[in-house]
């Protein structure tokens, strides 16, 4: 499925198998997840994507032929946002890849997992954990990943606030019960069916976003400015605010003395290969379940109009 121009919907295309250079798998995609960031870049929210672009920077796969001596042909892969990285910039040289200058990303400026096979970089690819079917561990990949890094910049805050509690939040609120932490969960007022599978995930309370509940630090997953700021009201001294997504809208203005105190309000950028090695080690001794919907791939439209609305519980899984 092709995006050929942002704000229209994908297109089912016929395309050649791409060609595998030096240090590159040729994957056979079995599942690709759905990411918030894969609304924003075709709503044109972020607007410099490669076009035609294909989606995807969750995606889960076998690998058909292998370039790299990283990787044999028929092992299982998983290929995540970031993509390519100078290995030069400053950022590059002292171990903040993520901020790299020059960074490419699956599904935004290289051609990503909506489609039956994908070219990727192997320096950049993960060896799938035993115990996880491709569907399961394609929203590892990003919610996983990327939310695991918003998660550590939580420091050791003992109650955490999750406002919006979609893809990533399923899978940190269980990341958090094992670390013996405790989760609120801040979805929008009334949404009754988020606040159960909230609950459902370990989470110690759940309720409307503009609800006051004292919070260590917290992590903001909706696309809403404001929330930061009601985050902000919630949060004790010292603690922090982690931005997890890479569109918001307007953070409104608010008074100093809700910053005062030493709080921290952060965003988080995309990943390095070191926050992926991180986080598959801690799954070595747990098991992340997620809430998914599948969809056939030629369905890719139905399921980002879903995640859209707000329809979607959980996570969309393309199914190839
Ligand atoms: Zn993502
Ligand atoms: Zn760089």
């Amino acid at each position: 499925m092709v995006l050929e121009r942002q704000r229209q919907p994908l297109l089912p295309r016929e395309r050649p198998v791409p060609p595998v250079s030096e240090g590159q798998l040729l994957i056979q995609v079995d599942a690709c997840a759905v990411c918030r960031t894969d609304l924003h870049v075709v709503d044109g929210e972020l607007n410099d994507p490669k076009l035609p672009l294909v989606l995807g920077h969750q995606v889960a796969g076998t690998v058909v032929e292998s370039r790299s001596a990283s990787f044999a042909a028929g092992e299982r892969v998983g290929v995540p946002w970031l993509g390519w990285t100078c290995g030069r910039c400053r950022y590059c040289t002292s171990g903040r890849e993520n901020l790299c200058d020059r960074a490419r990303f699956t599904g935004y400026t290289l051609d990503g997992g909506y489609a039956e096979r994908a070219v990727a970089d192997a320096r950049f690819c993960f060896r799938l954990p035993d115990g996880y079917a491709s569907e399961e561990a394609a929203p590892l990949l990003c919610a996983g990943l990327i939310g695991y890094r918003a998660y550590r910049m939580c420091g050791d805050a003992r109650r955490l606030g999750f406002y919006g509690f979609g893809s990533a939040a399923q899978i940190l609120a269980q990341v958090a019960r094992a670390d013996g932490r405790e989760v609120c969960a801040f979805t929008r007022p009334g949404d009754g069916a988020a606040q159960d599978l909230a609950r459902s995930h370990g989470a110690v309370w759940a309720g409307g976003s503009g609800e006051r509940v004292p919070l260590d630090a917290a992590i903001v997953f909706a696309p809403a400015g404001p929330l930061v700021v009601e985050a902000l009201r919630n949060l004790e001294k010292g603690g922090t605010v982690v931005c997890a997504g890479i569109h918001m809208s307007d953070v409104p203005s608010f008074p100093y003395e809700l910053l005062w105190g030493e709080r921290v309000v952060r965003s988080v950028a995309n990943l390095t290969r070191g926050d992926g090695a991180t986080f598959f080690e801690r799954l070595a001794s747990l098991h992340i379940g997620t809430r998914r919907t599948a969809y056939p791939l030629e369905r890719a439209n139905q399921a980002l109009s879903d995640l859209r609305s707000g329809a979607l519980l959980g996570t969309a899984v393309l199914r190839i």
